[in-house]
């Protein structure tokens, strides 16, 4: 019993605790094992609960007489002898921390030990409570293969992003080493052509290598800002300026549409922090597209004023108009409307590209409908410094 083997004393006082101890001994949840660490090398078990023989496979007899070091895997007995040697040496009488121990068939079973030695009449006893923490243990072991997986699937996608990125660039260095010729060329010959008909085919070229041109642009562009690698190049610009500048290059562009066009640029816009290219791509797609998509003669108008701190742009036109149902959708890459499906367009990657460049200027943009038809592009860029800059 018990009260032999450590040699409790009946008289005591506390002897009326005694039976109450021995049934919270016997119904704890966890495991609890008593050791003399006076016997043998290591100790030896002197008492444990049935928690404990359940969880390591022996009977209580078994268990009774062997040492830690018995249940203990061989790869851990130094760990063993040393945690035991502290705890007889009295360096570490109190201690919480995690083992494994060997069940009677082999497995390995990590627990949490807290454990306490004291002095009873010239004997060293420790008293140990083992939690056992399998499950914790499988769950750390899970959340660490899961982190690992997840490094390891990050690793191949940023490869995959990388190539695709390296791809990208490679083929469009290629078409545009092809391509500079076809553009200068014919930006030339349009100039120095006096027949009207040569005249007409070299502008027809022109502007199919600079579309083709824009458009390989884009697509590279799209593509670096869908892996957030797209970085402007931000400058105190004079919007202005700038408004005027596209509007020069906008008028020498669609000489053969024919539109009428009208501006109304406010002259002394105050300084704007934003990507001068970026803007003036922006908005020639928007003017682009609005001479795209109306009947020849028809009339675009573009504004451009500030007003509560920021830089507002609007492009009008008298087309087609977007239904209502598109006006969220034709900003999404590749998205073509079904109102004017028989018009020359590009691949529909113009107004996610312009939507996303506004946003990294802190702005936004969106269409309503123009009266008696057509649509208006209305965007803004505010002017207080924003948190991509
Ligand atoms: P695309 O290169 O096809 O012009 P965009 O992204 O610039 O690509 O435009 C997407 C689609 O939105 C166009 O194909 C067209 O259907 C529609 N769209 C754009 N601007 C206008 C406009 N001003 N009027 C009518 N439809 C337009």
């Amino acid at each position: 019993m018990v009260n032999k083997q450590i040699g409790i004393n009946r008289d005591s006082p506390k002897e009326l605790l005694y039976p109450y101890s021995i049934n919270f001994f016997h119904f704890i949840n966890d495991g609890l094992a008593i050791i003399d660490l006076s016997k043998g090398p290591f100790g030896q078990f002197i008492e444990v609960n049935d928690v404990f023989c359940s969880m390591l496979g022996y009977t209580h007899d078994e268990l009774i007489g062997l040492s830690p070091i018995d249940i203990t895997p061989e790869d851990l007995y130094h760990n063993a002898r040393q945690f035991i040697d502290r705890q007889k040496s009295g360096t570490d009488r109190k201690i919480i921390r995690e083992i494994t121990l060997l069940s009677k068939n082999g497995r390995r079973v990590p627990t949490e030990l807290s454990s306490h030695v004291v002095k009873l009449n010239g004997r060293l006893i420790g008293f140990g409570i083992h939690h056992d923490i399998t499950k914790r243990k499988k769950f750390e072991q899970d959340l660490i293969l899961s982190y690992e997986k997840e490094l390891q699937l990050r690793q191949e996608l940023q490869n995959q992003i990388h190539q695709r990125i390296e791809f990208a660039r490679g083929l469009v260095h290629e078409i545009k080493t092809s391509f500079t010729p076809i553009l200068c060329n014919s930006k030339v010959l349009t100039k120095i052509v006096t027949d009207e008909t040569a005249i007409l085919l070299t502008q027809n070229i022109f502007r199919a290598a600079s579309n083709l041109n824009n458009r390989v642009d884009e697509h590279f562009d799209l593509i670096r800002s869908e892996v957030g690698i797209l970085n402007l190049e931000y400058d105190w610009i004079n919007p202005s300026s700038v408004l005027n500048e596209v509007v020069s290059e906008f008028k020498s562009r669609t000489l053969l549409n024919k539109n009428l066009f009208r501006t109304y640029i406010s002259p002394d816009l105050p300084p704007l922090w934003a990507d001068a290219d970026r803007i003036r791509q922006i908005v020639l797609n928007l003017l682009d597209n609005a001479s795209k998509f109306t009947a020849e003669g028809a009339e675009i108008i573009m504004r451009g004023y500030c007003r509560e701190s920021k830089l507002y742009i609007h492009v009008e036109d008298n087309g087609t108009g977007i239904p209502h149902s598109e006006k969220e959708k034709i900003f999404q890459s590749y998205y073509r409307s079904k109102a004017n499906p028989t018009k020359a367009g590009g691949l529909g990657l113009g107004l996610a590209l312009c939507k996303y460049l506004i946003e990294l200027h802190g702005g936004t943009i969106k269409i309503e409908d123009n009266k008696p038809s057509g649509s208006i592009f209305k965007l803004f860029i505010p002017y207080t410094k924003h948190e991509n800059l």
